[in-house]
């Protein structure tokens, strides 16, 4: 068979990893075509050395400088490219088959809508994309024949235990309710009064999963969870009241369906992200990951409860944002996204996350979310008011 070529949007992440440990292990069927990072040239070339991209993109100019330099002088034939113009090309290009869109955060938002648009395989990992411009880049998937598969665990869980034909409508299917589960994050049993002092390495280190520092921060914040309802009303055109969050601590159990018969279809594994990433990449095979079998008798007891939503503000958010709806999910995640760098670089203290989120949610009226330009007004408004906040030590 020919191989699929992929561009990998975020190869040096921790997505980008994983999908590349996939392609390694079949490389009859995967082919690494493009693999585009941020700034990482050393880790960029490692992999330019191992997978012989056609394509390397990096932010600049001087970086891509630097590989280009490098890649020539180990005989590699990988031509380097820069900036957001040469992402949106390479996850269009016609030799493109698949698209791994694994960039973190509003970043990612303009190659993966080009993915849609060159009607690609579009392999989903980065849900900001859905929760800043769900409705337009649900559009751009059905006008233009793209193929979109869920890579976030929970939504991927939820798509394996749907019915392929699933897009005819939920209710239609007899589907009740999608129960998302969550891990809680670390701080799921911290007194509140230690949160305040809570510091970047203690949020990063997630119980269950290794991964990239925005996502751990927000899985301690449990905004990521509320990042995932948006993420899921969009995927599977669900209510926001039949997306009901299950704390589930040992994170076996990746999501599940509820049917009208009584029947819960969950889908359960090891917490690796190399199982839904090889889900998606051979859907509708299946291919080995390199993720071990799950034990039962050793993990031996599943735990659940209800999310404790005065604890966790953010994940509130999330659903005022849906209810308010236009872009006011843009604006939530925007002001995240600048609350958790902030916190990152010891700029705002931990409870500051969700009180910045809820002011600039507040604050910032939701206009519709008609055209890509006015998803990225609602992001570059709320950017600044967010900035501005953090600046003027008001959630200090
Ligand atoms: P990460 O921080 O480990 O990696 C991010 C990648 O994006 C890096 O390769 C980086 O170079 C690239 N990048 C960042 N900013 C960029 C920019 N401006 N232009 C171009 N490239 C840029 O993040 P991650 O944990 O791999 O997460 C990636 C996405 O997948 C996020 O949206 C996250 O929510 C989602 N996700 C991750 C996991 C996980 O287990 N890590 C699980 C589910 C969903
Ligand atoms: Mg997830």
């Amino acid at each position: 068979m020919t191989p699929q070529n992929i561009t990998v949007l975020g190869a040096t992440g921790s997505i980008g990893v994983s999908t590349l440990d996939v392609i390694r292990r079949h490389p009859d069927r995967y082919k690494a075509f493009a693999l585009c990072a941020h700034s990482q040239v050393d880790k960029l070339f490692a992999q330019c050395l191992e997978f012989q991209p056609r394509f390397a993109v990096l932010r600049d100019a001087a970086l891509a400088d630097d590989l280009a330099a490098r890649c020539r002088q180990a005989g590699l034939t990988t031509e380097v490219r820069h900036g957001m113009a040469a992402l949106v090309e390479l996850a269009s290009l016609p030799e493109v088959d698949t698209v791994m869109a694994a960039i973190v955060g509003a970043a990612g938002l303009e190659p993966t809508l080009a993915a849609a648009r060159a009607g690609k395989r579009v392999l989903l990992a980065n849900k900001e994309v859905l929760v800043m411009a769900g409705e337009l880049f649900m559009h751009a998937v059905r006008a233009h024949g793209a193929t979109l598969l869920p890579v976030d665990s929970e939504h991927n869980a939820i798509f394996q235990a749907l019915p392929a034909d699933f897009s005819r409508g939920l209710s239609a299917c007899g589907v009740e309710r999608i129960l998302l589960t969550a891990s809680g994050g670390p701080f799921r049993d911290t007194p509140l009064t230690d949160l305040q002092q809570v510091t970047p390495e203690q949020a990063c280190a997630h119980p269950n999963w290794v991964m990239g520092r925005k996502i751990s921060v927000d899985s301690a914040t449990m905004m990521n969870k509320g990042l995932e309802v948006i993420e899921a009303r969009w995927l599977f055109d669900a209510a926001p009241a039949m997306i009901q969050v299950v704390v589930h601590p040992q994170s076996v159990i990746h999501s599940a369906v509820q049917y009208a018969d009584g029947s819960v279809l969950a889908q359960l594994g090891n917490p690796d992200m190399r199982t839904p990433i090889a889900y998606a990449m051979a859907w509708p095979e299946r291919i080995a990951a390199g993720v071990e079998a799950l034990d039962l008798f050793r993990i031996g007891r599943l735990d659940f409860f209800a999310p404790d939503c005065e604890r966790f503000r953010c994940l509130q958010l999330a659903y005022d944002a849906l209810a308010a709806g236009g872009t006011a999910p843009a604006i939530l995640n925007a002001a995240n996204e600048v609350a958790v760098a902030a916190f990152l670089e010891g700029r705002l203290p931990f409870l500051g996350i969700a009180r910045l989120n809820e002011a600039v949610l507040a604050a910032l009226p939701a206009g519709p979310e008609g055209s890509l330009a006015d998803v990225l007004g609602a992001d570059a408004e709320a950017r600044r008011m967010a900035a501005a906040m953090v600046a003027g030590a008001r959630f200090a």
